[in-house]
């Protein structure tokens, strides 16, 4: 079963192995670790064929729990962004027989094709702009095509979503001016706006204002699992009459009754929750957001290679063929069609 997949923190895991210029660091740790989820090596394996690929700029205090906490200031965001294109960027160079970085559908297909990985690139937490956005420009030249405004802390755009469970998203205020300016300008250049860090204010503005489907994506069910990340009903509904897709997300926190980060967690909520989320959304709506690299994920998938056990369980819950397909793969690809082409 090929996937598609709706989230990874690949480049950040890379980018925390060191960016020294002469750096088989961040590309031989980075890509070679047996401690991350996925690489290009164990990805081919797996037919995992491609996905977002995110750059995440962490808090600024070094050692921090990542949750809540001061956001990174613009110059640091800046930096720390630019490393993270030129990873991408070199990874590419280097292994180009094995992973593409695409800016439409057809060089995904492409990709695809030719037996690559589809990287498309994402930004998860707009630190790196300021209030005009005239940084789009650049990162859409750059090869950004798809954006959430907000990680899980407040910035120039908003207020993210705290992580701290349980909770309601419902917490804190909407955009800003300058959030709605960045809604404007990613509908205007056609990057996919991504909610799945946005408080429930933020999502509000965002379906108020955008112009294209609504897309969250790696966010599981709040009403099976009371974690602020989580969609409520209410939301679910907004995303299904927009005709919008959630990518199921894998992270144990988001999943757990308790919202413990516990591996050992069974497959059969993952199950539990695809299934509430088709029931609104459709069997269009729906397909997988893994947080691959990001997260603490069931130990019963482990990595990038334990897809074939979540394949597994689907099938045993009686999904078919023709679903997996559009679970797995076909989903992402329709809505990036509708998104950016
Ligand atoms: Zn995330």
């Amino acid at each position: 079963m090929h996937l598609f997949d709706g989230h990874n923190d690949l480049l950040y895991r890379m980018w925390q192995c060191g960016t020294d210029p002469a750096h088989d660091g961040a590309m031989a740790r980075g890509l070679a670790s047996v401690d991350g989820h996925l690489d290009l090596t164990r990805a081919s394996a797996a037919g995992f064929t491609g996905g977002l690929f995110a750059l995440f700029i962490p808090n600024s205090a070094a050692g921090e729990e990542l949750s809540g906490g001061q956001p990174p200031s613009y110059e640091d965001a800046s930096v720390i962004c630019a490393d993270m294109l030129a990873l991408a960027d070199e990874m590419v160079a280097r292994f180009g027989d094995n992973i593409a970085k695409c800016l439409t559908v057809s060089d995904i297909l492409a990709a695809q094709d030719a037996s690559k990985i589809a990287m498309v690139l994402h930004i998860e937490g707009a630190e790196m702009i300021s209030a005009d956005c005239h940084e789009i420009e650049m990162l859409y030249q750059r090869g950004i095509r798809s954006l959430g405004p907000l990680w899980s802390r407040p910035n120039l755009f908003g207020e993210g979503v705290p992580l701290q469970f349980p909770g309601s998203p419902d917490q804190g205020d909407g955009l800003s001016d300058a959030g709605k300016r960045l809604v404007r300008t990613c509908n205007h250049y056609g990057i996919m706006l991504d909610l799945s860090h946005l408080n429930e204010k933020g999502f509000w503005d965002i379906a108020k204002l955008s112009d294209k489907p609504l897309v969250a994506t790696h966010s599981n069910v709040h009403r099976l699992c009371p974690s602020p990340r989580n969609l409520t009903d209410r939301q679910l509904d907004a995303i299904a009459e927009s005709g919008g897709i959630v990518g199921l997300c894998f992270a144990t926190g988001y999943l757990r009754t308790d919202g413990e980060k516990n591996p050992d967690t069974s497959l059969a909520l993952l199950v539990q929750h695809c299934d509430a989320l088709i029931e609104t959304l459709g069997e269009g709506g729906v397909a997988l957001g893994s947080d691959f690299d990001g997260a603490c994920i069931p130990n019963a998938i482990g990595d990038c290679t334990g897809m074939s056990a979540l394949e597994h369980a689907f099938r045993q819950a009686g999904y078919d063929d023709a679903l997996l397909h559009r679970l797995f793969s076909q989903n992402w690809l329709d809505m990036l069609t509708r998104q950016i082409g």
